[in-house]
């Protein structure tokens, strides 16, 4: 499995990186997982042409990882796609975006492809675009009383596992889901990206990818990791320490 990391940069807009989106496929139905800004407009290079997603899921409610998805709707409309997009969002997320949709009159049934909108919740599945995924919830949201959810994810190719931790309030979370993964990548705008590193090597995870990078942030090197940049190729079947790919 490849997974790209199409928008590397944090909740504020950045000049040189989009916002959160990765994209994991294996030369067939494509799963997308956030759509932060930009999303679109990277999709849409030459680059990605033969990339068909069938999945998406949204990790939370925040703008970085979420604000991309009209145009991206927008796009596919304009291509004349037909078949059905599954999105899996977690708490109300799901209604919200119909309104949005519809506000943008882009509601469902105007659509030429079907909606499938699915909670996301803990647990493991396969989503429609063939991907094992399990996802457990972070405590990016904890204590702040809006009841709302953010989920990390754990990718389960044949050749793997990759985690993916979304936004977090804590390396908590993280703990539990890195025993026996081949790679992280880890947001580095609430945490520690040196402790992430420390914790992940702690676990076995042979390759560390940080993200999420918060702008005027110098990325200074950490051995073991490599920073992302919009773009980044990751291939699960390669093994070893991260290394810039
Ligand atoms: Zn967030």
């Amino acid at each position: 499995m490849r997974i790209h990391l199409l928008g590397t940069s944090s909740g504020t807009p950045d000049p040189e990186r989009a916002a959160t989106a990765i994209l994991a496929e294996d030369g067939g139905q494509a799963l997308l997982i956030d759509a932060g800004d930009g999303v679109a407009r990277t999709l849409a290079r030459p680059a990605y042409a033969d990339v068909v997603i069938r999945s998406v899921i949204l990790t939370h409610n925040h703008a970085d990882h979420v604000s991309g998805l009209p145009f991206l709707f927008q796009r596919w409309k304009a291509n004349g796609r037909t078949q059905p997009i599954e999105i899996i969002a977690p708490g109300d997320l799901g209604s919200a975006l119909e309104n949005w949709l519809a506000a943008l009159r882009m509601a469902p049934e105007r659509l030429p492809y079907p909606l499938e909108f699915q909670k996301l919740e803990a647990g493991e599945w396969i989503t429609a675009s063939g991907h094992r995924v399990e996802a457990w919830e972070t405590d990016h949201f904890a204590g702040d009383g809006t009841g709302d959810r953010c989920f990390g994810l754990t990718l389960k190719p044949p050749d793997g596992n990759w985690v993916f931790s979304s936004d977090l309030g804590s390396l908590q979370p993280l703990r539990e889901h890195l025993r026996g993964a081949s790679g992280l990548i880890v947001e580095t705008t609430h945490i520690d990206p040196v402790e992430a590193v420390q914790t992940a090597k702690e676990h076995g995870v042979s390759r560390v990818i940080l993200t999420h990078i918060q702008l005027g942030v110098e990325p200074h090197p950490i051995e073991g990791a490599v920073w992302a940049v919009d773009g980044m190729v990751v291939e699960t079947s390669h093994s070893g320490e991260a290394k810039d790919e």
